[in-house]
């Protein structure tokens, strides 16, 4: 079977009047339709690098990155985002910020127009259409995010720490709440993290990379025995912090 991603000996360095930097060597990794990735590494390891090669903003200078088999192409409308910050804009309704993706693709219709307004209701942001971003609590904000990625119906999202602007208390309810749409909505995802706990709690596997040039270290599979578990359901169990001891062994070998 093809992955849904599949990423085969890429390198990149960055060029400037300095010199030559060596961001990433030979990474190779796949992620399967319907499975939750998580990246971490030490800061400057390459992470971001490596977000920005998935989505086709930088060009590997070595290897290949395929989307179900084929070469990435200039078209990404398959590929979403969700950032640390919103974006969402104070001068739309929230109905108006999920409608956006579309409206700019042209493929607002009636039937779409539908699809949100389930979507906004099935994500507990029912009676929000016409308010203004200002008016909803930062988790609210970021699911509203959420429905405006999904709206265009990405085959591949990319995380990158979506939840740190977030108070602790908010993000673990977000995180939780975001994984299981994504669950639901059965979307292949990346994430980029700092965040062990996060990635634990999230991922059906975790890519640990090793500091720049970032490398492939491990990958760890991650089980928890009812595999349908919310991430914060999973906090709670025995293998969690097994599993957080293996990833701080992991990054603490390099230093
Ligand atoms: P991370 O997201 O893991 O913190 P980055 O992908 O931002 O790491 O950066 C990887 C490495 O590449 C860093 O060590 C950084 O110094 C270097 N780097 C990032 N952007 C540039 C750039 N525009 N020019 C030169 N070097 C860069």
């Amino acid at each position: 079977m093809t992955a849904k991603l599949e990423v085969r000996g890429v390198s990149y360095s960055y060029h400037s009047l300095e010199g030559e930097t060596l961001a990433l060597s030979d990474i190779s990794f796949s992620v399967e339709s319907g499975q939750f990735l998580a990246i971490v590494g030490p800061s400057g390891c390459g992470k971001s690098t490596l977000l920005s090669l998935l989505c086709g903003l930088l060009c590997p200078d070595q290897g290949k990155i395929l989307l179900d088999g084929a070469p990435l192409s200039r078209d990404m409308s398959s590929v979403g985002y969700m950032l640390q910050k919103d974006h969402l804009f104070e001068w739309r309704t929230i109905l108006s910020n999920v409608s956006l993706g579309l409206e700019i693709r042209k493929r607002m219709d009636s039937d779409s127009l539908k699809t949100l307004q389930e979507m906004l209701s099935a994500y507990g942001l029912k009676g929000f259409e016409n308010s203004r971003p200002s008016e909803l609590s930062g988790g609210m904000r970021q699911r509203a995010a959420l429905i405006r990625t999904l709206a265009l119906k990405p085959d591949l999202l990319l995380l990158d720490e979506p939840f740190s602007a977030l108070d602790y208390q908010t993000r673990l309810s977000v995180c939780d709440d975001i994984s299981a749409i994504l669950r639901k909505e059965r979307k292949t995802a990346v994430l980029v993290t700092h965040d062990l706990s996060e990635a634990i709690s999230v991922a059906d596997r975790i890519l640990i990379l090793t500091p720049r040039p970032g490398r492939v270290k491990a990958v760890l599979p991650i089980e928890f025995p009812d595999s349908s578990s919310r991430p914060l359901d999973r906090r709670n169990c025995p293998e969690f912090s097994s599993y957080f001891n293996q990833v701080w062994k992991e990054l603490k070998t390099d230093e």
